[in-house]
């Protein structure tokens, strides 16, 4: 007999908006005039997305593993991040069951590019697109999100795995 478990992880990520840098969201480049300031590509999607992962195989978080003080992380394109952290969770036995994220983002408006960083989602976790939805807010003109200060995201997964040892 066989009796399935799960775990439940919770990632979030703050990155702010400044000039000069590309706009990353869930590995797709949205055209806008501000980007997200960070040590490495600063996809904030993708970090929280990393750090759910690792939160629901008991991980611990993407600055762990990733230190931003690191010189190799600096520029780094976050698809490693959730590879290293896709693969770490994979040795473990678990396999990605969902996953829901929230971008907040006063501007650019995001409905033009959901579509595109679903599925980007889905092809980097290796999963079906409806294993993945992808959900866009704005900051109602308060707070850093709505002053254009910075872009936030917030992810859950949930991992399953058989427990073969029942
Ligand atoms: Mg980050």
């Amino acid at each position: 007999m066989t009796s399935p478990e799960y775990r439940i992880g919770l990632g979030h990520d703050r990155h702010r908006l400044v000039a000069g840098r590309k706009l990353l969201l869930g590995g797709v480049e949205v055209p806008f005039e501000l980007g997200l300031d960070g040590h490495s590509d600063a996809d904030v999607l993708l970090h929280a997305i990393t750090d759910a992962l690792l939160g629901a195989a008991g991980l611990g978080d993407i600055g762990d593993w990733f230190p931003n003080t690191d010189p190799q992380w600096a520029g780094a394109d976050s698809t490693v991040f959730l590879q290293a952290a896709l693969s770490a969770v994979k040795e473990r036995g678990w396999q990605v069951v969902n996953l829901d994220c929230t971008i907040h983002a006063e501007r650019p408006k995001l409905s033009p590019h959901k579509a595109a960083i679903k599925n980007n989602v889905a092809r980097l976790l290796g999963v079906l697109e409806d294993q993945v939805n992808v959900k866009a807010k704005t900051g109602e003109k308060v707070g850093a999100v709505g002053r254009l200060e910075a872009i936030d995201a917030d992810a859950v997964v949930l991992l399953g795995r058989s427990d073969t040892a029942n």
